[in-house]
């Protein structure tokens, strides 16, 4: 029995313009990796553009293009949108697995689809290959040197890919996780996920401008949306948009037959919404 659904190769339809905040202002703390104080959109793009438009330029200058990308922050805060966005509009194929789908308690599955992966991604290149939940990988690393757990097989076999750096031609690795501090420290060496972006949470004009497209083909009054983006201070993108879906909950839960969704709802929806993000989420 396999391990894992079988791997699909997506065509994602995000495009930057759907992802508020893309061409927003320097994240102000958010930005690794020293490379002045740039947008994460504009990082993680050149990151993976540059590499296969300006192949000839890496190599005549003797630079290494980076192999992978580390996305990592709070849940709900586009890291996978970004992901998707990047493979649109570079025209890459995806190919997106979450950590725990590389388990399986057969010996040599989870190596094997860790190469199933890979042979997939090379064949489909130019692709990006999408680890979402990498942490997965990690929290079950055992300690002791004799044993070998499922997660060490998993993740030797995913630095045995990653480093086959020439067969990796145009093949970009990009992984997300929320918790940063317990990856493998191997698999961020140079080579591998050399790259680290922190994705934080949306600012007030972010959330403002998700409140607006995502009310846009909504029934909804008059809002005041500098006040909904005041309200959700501390919430997470994905929290905006379940706000909005809640706010029409709201409204009919009072009157079945309403016909407007009006500030109150959009109000009292933003006062319950259960927030995730915690202070030791963001950095
Ligand atoms: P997780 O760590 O939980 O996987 P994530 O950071 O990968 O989260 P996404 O899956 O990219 O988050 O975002 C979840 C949802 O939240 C998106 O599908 C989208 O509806 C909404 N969202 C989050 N951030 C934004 C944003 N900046 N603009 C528009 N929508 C957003």
């Amino acid at each position: 029995p396999s391990a894992m659904r079988e791997i699909f190769l997506e065509a994602p339809k995000v495009y930057w313009s759907d992802i508020a905040g893309s061409d927003a202002a320097p994240s102000a703390p958010g930005v690794a990796g020293g490379l002045s104080s740039k947008s994460v959109h504009s990082q993680v793009r050149e990151l993976v553009e540059w590499p296969l438009k300006h192949k000839a330029v890496f190599e005549r200058l003797g630079v290494k293009p980076p192999r992978g990308v580390l996305l990592y922050g709070p849940p709900g805060c586009s890291k996978t949108l970004i992901a998707r966005a990047l493979a649109t509009e570079s025209g890459l194929n995806f190919i997106a697995v979450k950590g725990p789908e590389l388990y399986s308690k057969y010996v040599g599955e989870s190596e094997r689809a860790v190469r199933e992966v890979f042979k997939k991604a090379r064949n489909a290149a130019p692709s990006i290959v999408f680890f979402d939940e990498i942490d997965a990988l990690t929290t079950t690393r055992s300690s002791d040197p004799d044993s070998s757990g499922p997660s060490d097989r998993v993740i030797a076999s995913l630095l045995n890919e990653m480093d086959g750096i020439e067969a990796l031609h145009n093949v970009i690795i990009v992984a997300a996780t929320n918790r940063p501090e317990i990856i493998d420290p191997a698999l961020l060496r140079p080579g591998r996920l050399d790259r680290l972006l922190y994705v934080g949470p949306p600012d007030l004009a972010t959330r403002r401008q998700i409140f607006i497209n995502q009310t846009r083909k909504m029934a909804v009054g008059p809002l005041d949306f500098d006040k909904l983006a005041e309200m959700t201070n501390g919430c997470s993108g994905a929290e905006v948009v379940s706000i909005c879906q809640e706010a029409g909950l709201v409204a009919m839960n009072l009157d079945i037959s309403v016909d407007l969704i009006s500030q109150s709802h959009f109000e009292a929806a933003a006062l319950a919404v259960k927030r995730r993000i915690t202070p030791a989420m963001i950095r």
